[in-house]
């Protein structure tokens, strides 16, 4: 039975105070809290909001009192999965690379170590990753032990024990493999874990690298996607995996040279019609008109001999001025055709649903008063 001392309703949310929950909660040791159901309602997210009261985030109303509840223990299952493969990751990296964890984080899909190292080559990944799964599929005990401080120090742990650490400390001790301070889940035997897979990594803060990881029934599911995956692509590519890369590199060199191909395509052609383009003469200035390929639209400006150039586009019109001031005529043209848009007083652009003759007999308009 839990306890609810006080519940409470906030912005659509239900709250619920217990002095002696038995849930985990979220983010304590940097690891994620437990769900599972009081009463009723389902536990959404579990605080710790001091020493003893813990804050239980519901997804409904219930009145204070005692309540039978129940944990997700294949959560909590995972959560020890995670948190135990991350022990021996972190031991594995020292080990291998002498490269310390500064930090950790669990999340819902994966989880991160923080190493005190530069630069992760794949050989020092691999080595670090076998060494890992080695003592995964060697079965071996974790043990829990609760000893007195000075006992503690004598267990050769990974990180000296931090001042905040009491009298008694709890040391979770892998066979003669590793062994640290800490008060989270843990399988019993590393077996259970099955297998680790680091998915990512990249540099930061300078000279740190984040490692990202998968343990258990997480690393199986990410293999299933990425098998998933592969296979699409494959597919697509017309490729096997192992020539994947290669494929895609070349696909993207092509495309470079295309795009390159088009873009001197539509220089040329921009010069070619330029002159021939519809003109409209309005008072004392002459109006170029293009609609077609933006891309032959974006050189256009370069090339025209008009007072006033206008390109429709996909972005809208695009005004290019050598006698006009564009953005004065932009304004007001926004406001007659209640659209939107601005510029200099030699490039504008305006997004409006009016079409050509609407846009230029408001431009008539314009050109007298301005
Ligand atoms: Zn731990």
């Amino acid at each position: 039975m839990i306890k609810l001392k006080r519940v409470y309703e906030e912005n659509g949310n239900f709250f619920a105070v217990s002095d002696e929950s038995p849930f985990y909660p979220d983010g304590k040791g940097g690891q994620l809290g437990d769900r599972g159901k009081i009463g009723p309602a389902n536990v959404l997210k579990v605080h710790q909001i001091d020493k003893d009261q813990i804050l239980h985030v519901l997804d409904r109303s219930i009145e204070p009192g005692e309540y039978d509840y129940s944990i997700d223990e294949s959560r909590r299952f995972d959560i020890a999965t995670q948190h135990t493969a991350q022990h021996i990751l972190s031991a594995s990296f020292l080990k291998t690379s002498q490269a310390k964890t500064v930090s950790f984080h669990m999340g819902e899909e994966f989880s991160t170590i923080d190493l005190d190292m530069p630069q992760l080559t794949m050989e020092a990944l691999n080595e670090a990753e076998s060494v890992a799964n080695r003592i995964i599929k060697s079965c071996t005990e974790v043990q829990i032990l609760e000893v007195e401080r000075n006992e503690a120090e004598k267990l050769n742990l990974r990180k000296a024990l931090s001042e905040k650490i009491g009298q008694t400390v709890r040391v979770v001790k892998i066979g003669d493999f590793d062994a640290s301070a800490c008060a989270g889940f843990h399988v019993k035997n590393t077996g259970e874990i099955g297998i680790v897979k680091v998915i990512s990594w990249e540099k930061i803060k300078g000279s740190l690298t984040r490692v990202y990881f998968v343990a258990g029934e997480r690393a199986l599911s990410d293999y299933s996607e990425r098998v998933f995956v592969l296979r699409e692509l494959s597919k697509l590519l017309t490729s096997s995996v192992n020539e994947m890369v290669d494929r895609v590199e070349n696909l993207i060199d092509k495309i470079r040279n295309q795009a390159s191909l088009i873009n001197r395509l539509a220089e040329e052609l921009s010069k070619t019609i330029v002159d021939r383009l519809p003109e409209k003469q309005i008072g004392n200035y002459k109006i170029t008109m293009y609609e077609g390929f933006d891309e032959v639209a974006s050189f256009l400006p370069k090339y025209f001999n008009s007072d006033l150039l206008i390109c429709k586009t996909a972005g809208g019109y695009q005004f290019t001025s050598k006698n006009l001031d564009c953005s004065r005529l932009i304004n007001y043209l926004k406001e007659k055709l209640s659209g939107s848009g601005g510029g200099g007083a030699k490039h504008g652009s305006l997004k409006t649903a009016a079409g050509w003759q609407d846009l230029l007999s408001s431009i008539e308009k314009a050109l007298g008063v301005m």
